[in-house]
């Protein structure tokens, strides 16, 4: 599709300009049927004049995570307080009222997630849905509640450090173990 008769458009390629800090991650639906990147991306360029897509990833239905804006870059996606400067927009694709988003998008969703929150070394009270900011807006879904998003990365992290623990405290015990033989060992020949 050709956007260059599009006045504001910009490819998102030339998105290079660095006003985006991101303090929250904010999670929306696509509030529509569209399955895919590029409906929203087409829909954002020419129904809304947006300089290209608003979000800063696309979770489509398949569970395929499609990179929108490049995160430095400010988002389009929350009209209020600057947000769009402090954040990381994400949206999946559906629309969230009476029913959630798929395993497939839950799946990709929760690797998203784990992994921003960690580059950006963010706690996961501030992974919110769009509504955190608007009243005029349920996004990312009545669904849903307000900490969906924000419980569907804790269990496994919790079940994965105690795994590491239990791990590291085994080593230790082995590590131990091995030395106090080493040292029974020299008492015996000494
Ligand atoms: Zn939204």
């Amino acid at each position: 599709m050709d956007y260059t008769k599009y006045k504001n458009y910009v490819p998102l390629d030339k998105m290079t300009k660095v006003d985006n800090y991101p303090e929250y991650i904010v999670v929306h639906n696509s509030d529509s049927d569209v399955d895919d990147f590029i409906s929203i991306q087409s829909y954002h360029i020419l129904e809304r004049d947006f300089e290209n897509v608003g979000y800063h990833y696309v979770i489509e239905r398949s569970g395929d995570i499609k990179k929108g804006r490049p995160e430095n870059y400010h988002g389009a996606h929350v009209a209020e307080n600057d947000i769009n400067k402090k954040s990381i927009g994400i949206a999946l694709c559906g629309k969230f009222e009476t029913k959630g988003p798929n395993d497939n998008q839950i799946k990709s969703l929760k690797l998203l997630l784990k992994s921003l929150i960690d580059k950006y070394s963010l706690s996961k009270e501030n992974i919110v849905p769009h509504r955190h900011f608007t009243t005029k807006k349920t996004c990312y879904g009545s669904y849903m509640d307000d900490n969906w998003a924000q419980l569907i990365i804790n269990e496994e992290d919790i079940d994965y450090k105690k795994k590491f623990e239990k791990c590291e405290y085994e080593k230790k015990k082995e590590q131990e173990s091995f030395i106090s033989a080493i040292i029974r060992l020299f008492r015996i020949r000494k």
